[in-house]
């Protein structure tokens, strides 16, 4: 009986959210997710987001962010959640938002961007994905199966109550927001809502044309630069709605038409333009992290600096890699040698003799993983940072039929703290804002501040053609 009624509240509770009005489009979308399971599942989230991306800490750039968002948040369909942003610590050119208001802008988007309107812009984006349920609605539909089964198993199953609240456990949602990506209507609707917003709160629609003709440019071949935008799908046609619409707009109402560009090329100057060196950065042959406050001497192997913030490495021979990560401080050891041993050899390989010990240079753990190719020695060296548990993985293939645990990989031995000295010498690149001077053009200024490069680069990296005169504030810098 317990269990008839306990199935009988949740269907209705389930129900009643699933049909739910949505608040930004005014239509019935099928949705399990209610305003405080979305809050939930933003905040179980935030934390990963911000371990695989690093905040970018400029307090008063957060602030000056965060009083457009906020402004933006008060003018959309959902003015009661807490609109919360981050600046990510990236060189990706991304922003993007997560169920319950809390919203990311990329330290890379944010050098791109020319003006506050086209922040407000991509930020209204953002907003509009949150207020239209775009992701929460994808999510239901992924469970929408899985409900079914539910119900199926409420009546059948004896721990039933077990069930339901597994089901109510958020967490496998969760991890699977990072591979939602939106349909092509989505993002137009992300779209007009953005501008709405932008409009409603007080910034000129015009920065949304800018920022839909910046995405234009960059995603085309000339451009030459790699870009994380498959969330957003940069097309011609986003581009020709973006006008449409404020045409429109400026056909029937007042616009502020000042992008406000000086105010913002103001905020973000002195910004640390690529990868932050300060995370890591590779100089003659080693990885150096003033951050994590770690060398790694790389003795003429090659590094790649794509995997998060940290790095990986294989000795020329290619018989040795390394790969240095940063996890939770609740992962267990044996589950990430696991992960990593599978990552690195494949899920055929397993572990088959192991020992682990605690030395001066931290906790060190030697495994011998069998593969299909051999045997491999994988250590693992563990030490805690910053709150959380920085990773060294050195997998070596052990020659011909050796199958015993060798000694410390010299790998292991190649990282050492970083001295203060050396820590010192880590500079980070900044962006510069330059005041034009009379007889400059952007051949001029390319020639002078990046012999070689092209001018066109240099003038769509403010926002102009070649054929634009010079604004009065320059962003120097090309990417
Ligand atoms: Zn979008």
């Amino acid at each position: 009986m317990k269990k008839l009624v306990l199935a009988a509240v949740l269907f209705s509770v389930f129900f009643l959210t699933a049909c739910a009005r949505n608040p930004a489009t005014g239509g019935y979308a099928f949705n399990f997710y209610s305003d405080a399971q979305e809050y939930q599942m933003g905040e179980e989230y935030h934390p990963q987001l911000v371990a695989q991306y690093g905040e970018y800490a400029d307090q008063n750039l957060h602030n000056y962010v965060q009083d457009i968002v906020n402004r933006l948040g008060d003018a959309s369909h959902r003015p009661d959640l807490n609109y919360r942003v981050t600046l990510l610590d990236t060189p990706e050119i991304n922003a993007f938002a997560i169920p319950g208001g809390r919203v990311y802008v990329c330290r890379g988007l944010l050098i791109y961007i020319n003006s506050e309107a086209e922040l407000a812009g991509v930020m209204g984006h953002e907003i509009g994905h949150v207020t239209a349920k775009h992701s929460v609605q994808q999510m239901s539909k992924q469970q929408g199966l899985d409900f079914g089964l539910l119900l199926g198993a409420l009546f059948l199953a004896k721990d039933s109550e077990q069930n339901a609240q597994n089901f109510l456990d958020l967490g496998g949602a969760v991890s699977n927001l990072a591979m939602l990506s939106y349909s092509r209507e989505d993002e137009m609707e992300a779209d007009r809502l953005g501008l709405e917003y932008a409009h409603k709160a007080g910034f000129s629609p015009l920065g949304i044309e800018q920022v839909m003709k910046m995405f234009e440019r960059l995603s085309g071949k000339q451009s030459g630069l790699s870009l994380m935008l498959s969330s957003h799908p940069t097309s011609e046609t986003r581009s020709k709605q973006a006008r449409i619409e404020v045409r429109k707009l400026e056909e029937n109402q007042n616009i502020n038409r000042d992008l406000e560009r000086n105010t913002y090329l103001g905020k973000i100057k002195n910004i640390i333009t690529g990868r932050n060196p300060e995370r890591g950065v590779v100089n003659n042959g080693s990885f150096y992290s003033a951050y994590y406050q770690l060398t790694f001497n790389g003795g003429g192997g090659k590094f790649s600096l794509d995997n998060g913030y940290l790095m990986a490495w294989q000795n020329p021979q290619q018989t040795v890699a390394a790969q240095l990560d940063l996890l939770e401080m609740n992962n267990n050891p044996e589950k990430t040698r696991t992960t990593q041993t599978e990552k690195s050899l494949g899920t055929t390989a397993h572990t088959v003799a192991g020992r682990n010990w605690n030395n001066s240079r931290g906790n060190v753990y030697i495994y011998l993983a069998q593969a299909k190719d051999g045997y491999y020695q994988i250590s693992q060296y563990f030490n805690i940072y910053r709150g959380k548990m920085l990773c060294l993985t050195v997998t070596e293939k052990l020659s011909g039929q050796q199958t015993t645990l060798v000694n410390f990989d010299s790998a292991l031995q190649n990282l050492r703290p970083l001295s203060a000295a050396e820590a010192e010498q880590i500079k980070s690149a900044r962006l510069e804002i330059y005041t034009a001077r009379a007889g400059d053009t952007w051949e001029s200024l390319a020639k002078t501040y990046f012999p070689g490069a092209e001018a066109q680069k240099l003038a769509w990296f403010n926002g102009c053609e070649l054929t634009d005169s010079l604004p009065e504030k320059i962003k120097l810098g090309l990417f």
